[in-house]
């Protein structure tokens, strides 16, 4: 076998752990202070085990009143010193290992606010949780509990080896024969490791996910009957999930065994060694039994180092993978402008939407122009492209040709977040935040407006007329999720958010379609307020809502098909007299839209 095959790590792994090391690198004054204890810990098993000769052929054979007294009270410092080390390698290794997993979980999460959106679209929310709450965790082990034992075993080992030598290194030459077992042995192992705990750490995602689906769906899973099919998908992922730990306790125990036996070989030996007829008279029993002695006392100490390498190949596939997300590239934000206030001047020139799963194309070259103040209606079936085309202006998807222009500038050339702060949002789905309606409201950069603002907001969103009602108005706690409040509430709630960050464009993607015909009415008066001196773009289900609008654009697969005010397009007699006939029923549907 090559040396290059039998090297327990490639050169990739050499560098992740490198990596890894250098987050515990902030923490070098208690590392040298671990590092110190863990040798001293493996020194003081040696010293104790080098005390076996002057006990046997000394203490007991020729009765040496000086070690009678001495050597009880030696072994008590001893292992006082080592009780010592062992608490300070112990304590200092674990408090380097819990910063480490908190700064990757910090670094992890970090990723998760500057990824670009289309990231959060690529894999399940599963995968995401278990980064923090599992992957990183296996950290912990490799850059420390690993490194503890890697270092007090080795220390152990080259003591014992010492013992041994300084007691005979005749009798020393029966380890020969284990040492290049070993090395195998170890090497076989890590790598066997390193590909099982890639899989543990992706099936611990689907762990998660399952989990997160079901508990999120609870309700689909009641009403059609799904508990059967969830309980057998969880099964079917932790099934797996045992059995690849149950592989690496394999992998464990073999190695632990292979080892025992690749000993008693050593240790057969040392046997035969010792009874050559050449040297059997000039070897103590005091020497053989301490070479013997430190010979059993490195197997255990050889078996953990051996079987480290679980740990410490988990943490490194572990932070390999976290790696890899940290180094993901974040948003493109290639903006050098910083936006003050937009005059709310937006142009889409030919823009074209590919998204990349599934290479669909959403948009298929898109001409339209929303002047200041104006407010600029989309409509057209689902599934249209409306969504798509405004997902755009925040860039949460980049257009994959043509061109975004505010204020006479391509959008890109101002700063991401000076340009989200052009942006105020309201859409399909509402997402509140844990926390009281006073700062979900508020949140974000909005955070610290007065009260008397938050209200005015909360007003204007017609929504005071059910946070009154709350035991605590404003600072109502609405739990995770805003789950106590219904979708019209919820809509008002985000509306007011919209409404308070007063910005010059203004986007409502489906904003009202929670709202009862009444609270529409209300919020559509509070609307048109809001939009009065704002760029807004506006998609609506109910055509009456939008009849004020000052363009209306029809879509279409990707494409804009009528474009006008609700008076020139009604007399247009297309697609959106007709859509508005089937909405008012006036007369007989004759031509349906497309
Ligand atoms: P609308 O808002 O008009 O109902 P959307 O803009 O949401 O329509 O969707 C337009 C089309 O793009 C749909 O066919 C939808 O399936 C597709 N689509 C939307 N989002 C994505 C995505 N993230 N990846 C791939 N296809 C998408
Ligand atoms: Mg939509």
């Amino acid at each position: 076998m090559s040396g290059k095959k039998i090297a327990l790590w490639d050169a990739e792994s050499r560098r992740v752990y490198k990596r890894l090391l250098g987050y515990s690198a902030r923490y070098w004054p208690v590392a040298i202070v671990a590092i110190i204890s863990m040798a001293v810990d493996g020194g003081a098993l040696a010293v104790f085990t080098n005390k076996l000769r002057p006990i046997i052929d000394q203490l007991f054979a020729q009765k040496d009143p000086y070690l009678i007294f001495w050597m009880p009270i030696w072994i008590i410092l001893i292992f006082l010193v080592r009780g010592i080390a062992t608490f300070f390698s112990s304590y200092g290794i674990a408090y380097i290992g819990r910063n480490v997993v908190q700064s990757m979980q910090r670094d992890v999460f970090a990723a998760y606010l500057r990824l670009p959106a289309a990231f959060f679209g690529s894999e399940h929310s599963g995968h995401q949780i278990s980064r923090i709450t599992y992957t990183s965790e296996q950290i912990a082990g490799a850059s420390t509990d690993a490194l503890k034992v890697t270092v007090t075993e080795g220390v152990t080992v080259l003591g014992m080896f010492y013992v041994m030598l300084s007691n005979s290194a005749y009798l020393t030459l029966a380890l020969l024969v284990m040492i290049p077992a070993i090395i195998l042995i170890a090497a076989v192992v890590s790598r066997r490791y390193r590909v099982i705990s890639r899989r543990i750490q992706n099936m611990m995602g689907s762990v998660t996910g399952t989990v997160e689906e079901t508990v999120e769906a609870h309700r689909e899973v009641r009403i059609y009957g799904g508990q059967q099919h969830a309980a057998s998908r969880f099964k079917q992922v932790t099934d797996r999930a045992r059995y690849l730990n149950l592989k690496i306790a394999a992998t464990n125990a073999t190695s632990s065994s292979a080892i025992q036996t690749v000993a008693s070989f050593a240790l057969a030996g040392l046997i035969f060694l010792g009874s050559r007829p050449s040297v059997i008279n000039s070897i103590s029993p005091g020497v053989f039994v301490a070479v013997l002695t430190a010979m059993g006392a490195m197997l255990p100490s050889l078996k953990r180092l051996a079987n480290v390498q679980s740990t410490m190949q988990s943490g490194i596939s572990a932070a390999e993978s976290l790696f890899e997300l940290i180094d993901t590239p974040p948003e493109v934000d290639h903006g050098t402008q910083e936006l003050e206030r937009s005059k709310g001047d937006l142009r889409f020139e030919n823009v074209r939407l590919v998204y990349p799963r599934g290479d669909f194309e959403a948009l298929g070259g898109v001409n339209l122009h929303c002047a200041p103040g104006t407010v600029t209606a989309l409509v057209g079936r689902s599934g249209s492209g409306k969504s798509s085309l405004v997902s755009l202006l925040p860039r949460f998807n980049e257009p994959t040709s043509g061109r975004i222009l505010l204020d006479g500038a391509d959008y890109t050339s101002y700063t991401l977040p000076s340009l989200r702060k052009q942006i105020a949002w309201v859409g399909q789905s509402v997402v509140l935040f844990d926390g009281t309606v006073a700062e979900n409201i508020a949140y974000g950069e909005l955070a610290g407006v007065s009260e008397q603002e938050i209200i005015a907001a909360a007003e204007a969103a017609n929504a005071m007329e059910f946070i009154q009602r709350l035991p605590k108005g404003i600072h109502s706690h609405i739990g995770e999720g805003g789950n106590m409040l219904s979708g019209g509430q919820r809509q008002r709630i985000a509306i007011a958010r919209a409404i308070l960050k007063n910005a010059p464009i203004l986007v409502l993607d489906e904003a009202t379609s929670a709202l009862d015909t009444e609270s529409e009415r209300l919020i559509q008066q509070a609307l048109q307020h809001l939009m009065r001196d704002r760029t807004t773009l506006v998609i609506a289900h109910r055509l009456s809502t939008i009849e004020h609008a000052d363009q209306i654009a029809v879509m279409d697969h990707g494409l804009i098909i009528e474009r006008g005010t609700h008076a020139e397009l009604m007399a247009q007699n297309g697609h959106y007299a007709t859509l508005h006939r089937m909405q008012f029923n006036e007369r007989p549907v004759v031509a349906v839209a497309n």
